[in-house]
């Protein structure tokens, strides 16, 4: 294979002023051609449009309307799934570096546009340049890292069986058949492309749902695929409400897996709904799972104080806490409770509330429910602990209609509180007083999520012993717990937040495709 070695995508510097340039032109020609666009339905190839159109808005002005959708019927998925079934027939046979040729053209189509997709998820997700910078970066790194590790199952990945004397014994990967994605919007293009682009690689066809407020991202995107060559029904895109199609997509029994990046409430829904057999299905479903966090970051007596408060302040409000990484929960021992809390609350109270477009530190949350059930966090949280920031949902912002919400850190919080225990996904912060060390981690691992966590700490044998103990799939030592990297870090979690996965990872392609043993007498 003559491809360039994977390297993961640098970032973009917007200190210089050129760049901020760039992204503020970039900004205006998305507003002049893509801004109010509509992305119909494609199955077989076919733009297919329906009468019934699902509305993008604009967060940070929810009196704007960024884009529109066609909306998936229950028929659409049947269609599609009928028709992937029929791609499969080719698409399964294509030679592996030939696929991983159109990931790679892909990419090369996607760095070239690179801007124009930060633009858009700045106006339809509310992401100001760094946070859209770092995600589309994290899309061309799905791409070209999946494409070359097909490559390697093509090259290397059957010589695993051992000689036998009078056989010849060996190991196929073979695709498992027509799959279904589900996505979420809070990374829109990366985990959208990610959950899509790696099954499709191996040879599997995809009928994928996009989330329901991020659908021109999501049509961008799928475009952007079909440019670079994938033949008609591997890909079909099936934008629609989950209440409409989630369980036609998920309970068909036609599909072979499904993956699916979400709360633990519907991940466990999905899980069950495959469980169950339909007449007419002749497997188990798979099913590959990322699911919420209650992510903490424990910060003791022996840690670089200020190191400790910035990787807090940005893995708590790096879009809004909108990750499933984010840190929901902050945990200080004792005898550094005051200066640690204090510095964070101080440098979190600086940070400038606006648009994406303006790139503000914090912007608006992604919709109207998810401001609610945020903001119904913040007045749980104010009961049950003291309110050290923010604590108020303003709904506006410069005289514009938003989903806005303060940055909010609540003090003393007990580990069974429910803002200790539940998923908010918003800008809402319990921080926890530890007795020492070992009440820390105790209280780490105190809730039903495995997904990311941190410790902040000067001392070997406590980092040596976290390593072992502190129960998550991605644990970051003196850093921030955002931002895994394609590759670097694979991304994932266990316990209640999925199947650790392990998105961006040397085996995550081995999720979509199965074994069989071929053994010859001679
Ligand atoms: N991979 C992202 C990170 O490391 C989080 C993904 C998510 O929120 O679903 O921050």
């Amino acid at each position: 294979i003559r491809v360039q070695e994977y390297r993961p995508q640098a970032f973009t510097n917007f200190t210089k002023e050129e760049n901020v340039k760039a992204y503020q032109e970039a900004l205006a020609k998305v507003r002049q051609e893509i801004v109010g666009k509509h992305y119909p339905l494609i199955i077989d190839g076919q733009k297919v449009d329906t009468a019934e159109r699902m509305v993008s808005l604009n967060p940070c002005d929810t009196d704007e309307v960024v884009g529109t959708t066609a909306a998936a019927t229950k028929e659409h998925v049947d269609q599609a799934i009928a028709g992937a079934w029929k791609a499969f027939e080719s698409w399964k046979k294509w030679d592996m570096d030939a696929r991983a040729r159109i990931l790679l053209k892909a990419s090369a189509i996607l760095k070239r546009r690179r801007l124009e997709a930060c633009a858009i998820m700045s106006i339809e997700a509310g992401k100001n340049y760094a946070e859209a910078d770092v995600e589309v970066a994290e899309a061309i790194d799905f791409l070209e890292y999946y494409a070359r590790s097909a490559m390697k199952y093509a090259h290397f990945g059957s010589a695993e069986t051992t000689w036998f004397e009078g056989e010849e014994n060996g190991l196929m990967w073979i695709p498992l058949g027509v799959g279904v994605s589900i996505s979420p919007w809070n990374f829109p293009a990366a985990i959208f492309l990610g959950m899509l682009a790696a099954p499709i690689v191996v040879g599997n066809c995809m009928v994928v749902k996009p989330a329901d407020n991020a659908g021109v991202i999501a049509g961008f995107i799928a475009d952007i695929m079909l440019e670079a060559g994938l033949p008609a029904g591997v890909l079909q895109f099936l934008p629609g409400h989950g209440s409409e199609i989630g369980d036609a997509m998920t309970g068909h029994p036609k599909t072979r897996f499904i993956t699916f990046t979400g709360s633990v409430p519907v991940g466990l829904r999905i899980h069950e709904v495959a469980a169950k057999v339909q007449p007419g299905q002749k497997w188990i479903k798979r099913t590959v799972m990322e699911l919420g966090g209650k992510d903490a970051l424990i910060v003791d007596e022996t840690a670089d104080i200020e190191n400790a408060v910035t990787s807090a302040v940005q893995s708590a409000f790096g879009f809004n806490g909108q990750k499933c990484s984010a840190m929901s929960r902050l945990i200080v021992v004792d005898d550094v409770y005051d200066e640690v809390v204090g510095k964070v609350v101080e440098r979190a109270g600086k940070l400038t509330m606006g648009t994406g477009e303006e790139n503000a530190n914090v912007t608006a949350v992604i919709s109207q429910k998810a401001f609610k059930s945020i903001s119904e966090y913040q007045k749980v949280g104010a009961g049950e602990g003291k309110v050290l920031l923010g604590g108020e949902a303003p709904g506006e912002h410069n005289g514009k209609k938003g989903n806005y919400i303060q940055p909010t850190i609540i003090g003393d919080v007990d580990r069974n509180a429910r803002i200790s225990q539940e998923e908010i996904f918003g800008p809402v912060v319990a921080v926890f007083r530890a007795k020492d060390w070992q009440d820390a981690l105790d209280i780490a691992n105190s809730t039903v999520y495995g997904l990311t966590g941190g410790v902040c700490s000067n001392s070997r044998e406590r980092l040596e012993e976290a390593r072992e103990k502190f129960e998550v799939g991605n644990l970051y030592f003196n850093r921030k717990i955002t931002g895994a990297i394609v590759g670097v870090q694979p991304f994932g979690g266990y316990n209640m937040s999925g199947t650790d996965s392990k998105a961006g990872g040397p085996d995550y392609l081995s999720n979509f495709m199965q074994l069989k043993t071929v053994t010859e007498r001679w």
